[in-house]
């Protein structure tokens, strides 16, 4: 017929998308050929990540990230050795987080600061994963990272600072793993979404976006958190969405307030940065939170949850990380 077409693979289906326009051309000319299952008609620039009307594409994975209720990950900022990352990986589990973070590669603001152990911080996550059987997320900023990082993570964050990096963003779409994205800090809801689709488009649904708070005229917070793209954001695409009230507040005062209004407007998770000693923390220590309070906001997202949907079964915190995401399936 003349056109050209991108044919995406995924774990389940072959997908060839057609971006010229072909509103002209009746359906069944695409329907009737060898090996078509069925024909759908976007009118999106996200056609993956933005599938809600009718019978569009769809991501099929709604809130399942942490199933019936928010999971939380939390854990350091910064991977700072073995005995620091193992007691509190024990002490996130013990608070009732569902999943560990930690950063072995850090993207810092200046480059005098610690900037993480990198390959050696990998292998005290993958102990430390191994010893609570939580699920490991860290942060690659390069494609040699994301190789290094592959066999030993369960989830590969892209921060704010490479939300804009678009081959770093097709690199961890090739991996096929999980991918924890977040939001640049000047980026807009469709730009992030956009950020997202790239992901998608590689054959890799298991996308989890992440709000951080962007940069205002404010300067008592780090950041402004907008929750007002967590609620966007679940309008407008079947990814789940959670929030890191860490990074957006800068400010541990801050950190539980901001996580109950969160789970509040509809966030399927929250990532939280926890230390065992916050003012010793050798990356964001104005932000950390002690287990303790981890603990308070596990149970403060659980009693919002249960409050606001009293039909469903709750498994706040719980649920394997590798499963929720694994459940992201194309279908509709
Ligand atoms: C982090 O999660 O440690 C981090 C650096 O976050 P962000 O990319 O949102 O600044
Ligand atoms: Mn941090």
């Amino acid at each position: 017929m003349g056109l050209s077409a991108q044919v995406v693979e995924t774990d389940q289906h072959k997908l060839v998308i057609i971006s010229e326009d072909i509103s002209s051309l009746p359906t069944h000319f695409f329907s009737q050929l060898d090996g078509v299952d069925r024909v759908i008609r976007v009118q999106t620039p996200c056609p993956l990540a933005l599938g809600h009307e009718g019978p569009a594409i769809r991501l099929d994975n709604g809130a399942t990230i942490g199933g019936g209720g928010p999971i939380i990950i939390a854990g350091p900022c910064s991977v700072e050795g073995r005995a620091q990352l193992i007691d509190i990986a024990h002490r996130v589990k013990g608070a009732g987080a569902g999943g560990l973070r930690g950063g072995a590669f850090k993207p810092r603001t200046s480059p005098y600061d610690f900037r993480g152990l990198g390959r050696e911080a990998l292998e005290y996550l993958l102990e430390a994963r191994q010893a609570t059987g939580l699920p490991v997320v860290t942060e690659v900023m390069s494609a040699e990272q994301v190789e290094l990082a592959l066999p030993l993570v369960d989830m590969l964050q892209i921060g704010a600072r490479n939300m804009y990096n678009y081959e770093l963003l097709r690199e961890v779409g090739r991996s096929r793993h999980p991918v924890l994205l977040k939001r640049a800090m000047s980026a807009t809801i469709n730009e992030f979404v956009q950020a997202a689709e790239y992901i998608l488009l590689e054959g890799n649904l298991k996308v989890v976006l992440c709000e951080r708070g962007i940069r205002t005229f404010e300067t008592c917070t780090r950041n402004t958190l907008d929750l007002s793209a967590v609620a966007v954001l679940k309008n407008m695409t079947q990814l789940p969405v959670i929030v890191d009230p860490s990074h957006a507040t800068g400010k541990r005062e801050l950190v539980r307030p901001l996580s109950r209004a969160a789970v509040a407007c509809g966030a399927d998770g929250l990532m939280i940065e926890v230390h065992c000693d916050p003012p010793r923390a050798m990356s964001d220590s104005s932000q950390a939170i002690t287990p303790a309070v981890l603990a308070d906001i596990v149970d403060d997202a659980r009693a919002i949850h249960r409050l606001l949907n009293p039909d469903k079964a709750l498994s706040c915190g719980s649920a394997p990380l590798s499963t929720a995401v694994a459940a992201s399936t194309l279908s509709g």
